[in-house]
């Protein structure tokens, strides 16, 4: 079957999506599995769905370029954090491109999914909570007062429930998730997403370390999307650090957009993580 992309919801997508994930249903992996719809080929998503809507209702919305029966998933996040602007010029640019409707693979975006922090230039959302800090795997009550609050209790945030609930459905083969500065690619520790992060770096430029020590990395931020997602799906997740936004001109924002679908590209010839590990 053309598996999680075929879901036979129609134009209603955004209200079934909600009605088929229930929050409790999204904990695991056995449980987004279970999520999977009865699909047909003929059925598809719409390519643009909302996701769901920030703490403040504004709407946080997915679109789809490529084959809308591609057998892989690449998920691309422009902005976590309201403060870090560059992440959706790059989903901006990548919706300008053609992607191949014959080939294997479909590219989903989401330019923000911090809508609210956004309009207001602030790394947290409305509620002052990081999002990038909520998530439920090894999730830490910390930072209250700062830029890195993790909220009063896991997933205590709308936009973190509403894009755990698309992800579980989605089930991407692979999420590049935007953020500055830091200038690099993580996270190089995780086996599974070690080579595309590699890959990544040099292709966009970004340099990308060798690791000192991955037990000490791996203790470093709590309940992140990353964290969550590499837990949970067969797929991996490469969190992309572009520099401050003084050194990002045009010729950057293309050079990562060519990264987004060349990386898409190579994926439809790698073998099939959702596939074989279900
Ligand atoms: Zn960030």
């Amino acid at each position: 079957m053309s598996r999680s992309l075929a879901t036979g919801v129609g134009s209603t997508a955004v209200a079934v999506l909600a009605a088929v994930v229930p929050l409790g249903a999204i904990a695991g992996p056995a449980a987004a599995v279970a999520e999977q719809p009865n699909a047909t080929a003929e059925e598809s998503w719409p390519d643009k769905v909302v996701v769901g809507k920030s703490a403040q209702g504004r709407p946080i919305v997915a679109q789809r370029q490529g084959n809308p029966a591609a057998t892989k998933v690449l998920l691309v996040v422009g902005q976590m954090h309201g403060d870090e602007p560059k992440g959706p010029v790059v989903v901006r640019s990548l919706r300008k491109r053609k992607v191949p409707v014959t080939g294997d693979v479909a590219i989903w975006s989401i330019s923000t999914i911090n809508p609210d922090g956004q309009a207001r230039r602030r790394r947290v959302n409305a509620r002052s909570v990081d999002l990038n800090r909520n998530f439920p795997t090894k999730w830490r009550l910390q930072g209250k007062g700062g830029g890195t609050y993790s909220g009063p209790k896991a997933v205590s945030e709308r936009e973190t429930k509403e894009v755990m609930a698309f992800v579980s459905r989605l089930r991407p083969d692979a999420i590049m998730s935007f953020h500055q500065p830091l200038n690099t690619v993580m996270a190089v520790c995780d086996p599974k997403a070690r080579p595309w992060v590699r890959l990544i770096g040099r292709l966009a430029g970004l340099p990308v370390p060798n690791p000192r020590n991955c037990k000490a990395a791996n203790l470093w931020y709590p309940g992140t999307f990353n964290k969550w997602y590499t837990a949970h799906f067969p797929g991996w997740f490469a969190t992309v650090e572009l520099p401050a936004s003084s050194a990002v001109n045009r010729a950057r924002i293309r050079r990562y957009t060519n990264t987004i679908v060349r990386i898409a590209a190579l994926m439809e010839d790698a073998p099939g993580q959702t596939a074989a590990s279900q």
